[in-house]
């Protein structure tokens, strides 16, 4: 089994920094010296002033061995993901893929998954109703109709943070209301470099989604193009042991599915 695609990348890393080929063409080199064919630039909905399409299509004319997507991460920045969803909604054709995420809880100023300082969010409160609130807002920029995929599903564990009591519930309605959607969800290494030192989302997540037939695709969440296709190999490995021998990528929002 060899996996081919990373479905989650930030060639702007963390602020705005147009797209051009002296900007992009390092990601394509580093998807190809990593066994890579089918990558998704998914750059914040924050920064997507950099974005170009017409620098992917020169980069996509340049490298006609790699399929090239053009996605974005649309989150749920009580400040910024107004005008995120605006800019979604306008380049819709033109983009093949959307992640959606959750990175904001009832702070507006601080994404709860900053390391470490995001932790303090958690202080003093139930990890239970935390991870409650955190599924409800899953479920609403799942529900916007803008996105294709949802990213680190239970991103809500990256600071260690274990729910006391049963939230299988709300994780179950979460997924069949993904599934009630045609949506698919991500199998993400970056969980490997955080704090949690797990996989998103978790084998239980997996196995409970392989159950509902949802798809999943393989994403690193790279903020540098060192970090495409990040252990991948322990994701294979991963992946054998729960049984999932597909994954899907897209076109359009079209979801094609690829055996492994
Ligand atoms: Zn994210
Ligand atoms: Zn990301």
């Amino acid at each position: 089994m060899k996996l081919f695609s990373d479905y989650h990348s930030h060639p702007q890393g963390h602020r705005v920094q147009p797209y051009s080929r002296e900007l992009l063409q390092p990601w394509i080199d580093s998807a190809r010296a990593g066994g890579l064919n089918d990558i998704a630039f998914t750059d914040h909905d924050r920064f997507h002033a950099g974005i170009d399409f017409g620098e992917i299509d020169k980069l996509r004319a340049a490298n006609p061995d790699l399929k090239i997507r053009a996605g974005i991460e649309l989150d749920n920045d009580p400040q910024t993901s107004g005008a995120g969803r605006k800019w979604v909604e306008k380049n819709w054709d033109k983009l093949d893929f959307v992640l959606g995420s959750v990175h904001y809880l009832d702070d507006p100023t601080q994404m709860f998954d900053s390391v470490p300082d995001g932790a303090g969010q958690f202080v003093g409160r139930s990890i239970d109703e935390i991870y409650e609130d955190y599924f409800h807002r899953v479920r609403d920029i799942a529900a916007t109709g803008l996105v294709d995929c949802l990213s680190h599903l239970d991103l809500i564990k990256i600071h260690g943070h274990r729910p006391c009591g049963d939230v299988r519930s709300i994780i179950n309605e979460t997924l069949d209301f993904i599934r009630s959607r045609d949506l698919a969800i991500e199998l993400s290494t970056a969980g490997w470099r955080k704090p949690v030192d797990e996989l998103y989302p978790s084998d239980r997540i997996i196995k409970l989604a392989i159950e509902k037939e949802i798809s999943f695709t393989t994403a690193s969440d790279a903020h540098s193009h060192v970090q495409l296709a990040e252990n991948f190999d322990r994701l294979t490995g991963k992946m054998s042991i729960l049984g999932v021998r597909e994954v899907c990528v897209y076109d359009k929002h079209k979801r094609e599915v690829r055996k492994l």
